[in-house]
């Protein structure tokens, strides 16, 4: 197809969608004229828009080269352990997956609606503005906001953790379970009001319960429920209370090697597994999501198969 009058400059990571309606927007066009043109220049595509089935169209519509949504740029992917990096975390071009779509900073794209699949969170340091899913918004503690937004694209995004991976979602839960019991705060948030408002916090029991000390405490098997609540329980309170100290304190804490279980106070003797422990009203909070504690802070470390390219993919139904 021909090249639109006008085109537009595509963002760093910018998606097919986002690019399709910033030319439709440009040119006074409508999503579906535009759709209809394409259709008629090339067989088989589906009756809704969907630019995402034709990737190289709408490159050529905006002058870009036709590969220019599959070229095999590694730098926005999650870093994910496979064969072709001896099991160690690294960006393959085979395995690891793009971050899910993300709304990029209003004041980063000039005011447009653009959508990135980038190393990003949900906080802009350079313009301290919340743009978690279309928002602008101003941010209170903007410091402890681009603390997290870097922890996000640094620490975690190397161990594979996004956004939208799991943890940080998790994490907000625990934090909100936490404010509301020691604040007696009742109101109720929605997920992303949780994200908003705990995203500093979310972020560092993230990385603390992620950190190879604490990873290989909740991968020991022997290790029941209890000093597991009671290790979380920990630590959302030093998270909570903004100590680097404590936090500290409890990586000390909880030490495990073998079926022997350290607990904090150096001349406690060390604890057989399965011996009451003292887990905190919170820890008790917590104890009942145990297990999904353990599944989503230690999927990041799974090994990764190569993801289905598309011509692995069977033929789609016409
Ligand atoms: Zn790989
Ligand atoms: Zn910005």
């Amino acid at each position: 197809m021909r090249v639109l009058p006008a085109t537009v400059s595509p963002f760093p990571g910018e998606t097919v969608r986002s690019l399709y309606n910033r030319l439709v927007e440009r040119n006074s066009l409508t999503a579906g004229e535009l759709w209809t043109a394409i259709r008629k220049s090339k067989q088989g595509l589906p009756l809704r828009t969907t630019p995402e089935a034709a990737p190289e169209v709408v490159a050529q519509l905006d002058d870009l080269p036709a590969n220019w949504f599959d070229r095999d740029d590694t730098t926005n992917r999650l870093f994910s352990r496979c064969i072709h990096n001896n099991w160690a975390h690294a960006q393959c071009a085979r395995c690891s997956a793009l971050p899910k779509p993300a709304t990029m900073c209003r004041r980063c794209s000039s005011g447009m609606n653009v959508e990135v699949q980038s190393r990003a969170g949900a906080f802009c340091a350079r313009h301290k503005r919340w743009h978690y899913d279309g928002r602008d918004e101003a941010i209170g503690f903007p410091v402890a906001y681009a603390r997290a937004e870097r922890c996000l694209t640094g620490t975690l995004w190397g161990r594979g953790i996004g956004l939208d991976t799991g943890e940080i979602e998790l994490a907000c839960e625990i934090i909100s379970t936490y404010r509301e019991f020691v604040d007696r705060d009742n109101s109720t948030r929605s997920a992303d009001q949780r994200l908003r408002d705990f995203y500093p916090d979310a972020v560092e029991l993230s990385a603390f319960l992620t950190a190879p000390s604490a990873q290989a405490f909740l991968r020991n098997r022997q290790i029941g429920h209890l000093p597991v609540a009671a290790m979380v329980g920990a630590a959302v309170t030093a998270v909570a209370s903004r100590s680097r100290h404590r936090l500290s304190s409890v990586h000390e804490m909880f030490q495990a090697s073998g079926r022997e279980l350290r607990l904090g106070d150096p001349v406690a003797k060390p604890l057989r597994h399965g011996r009451s422990l003292e887990i905190g009203e919170l820890g008790g909070l917590v104890r009942d999501s145990v297990p999904r504690i353990r599944a989503v802070f230690l999927r990041h470390d799974d090994a990764r198969r190569p993801l289905p390219t598309l011509r692995d993919q069977p033929p789609r139904h016409r």
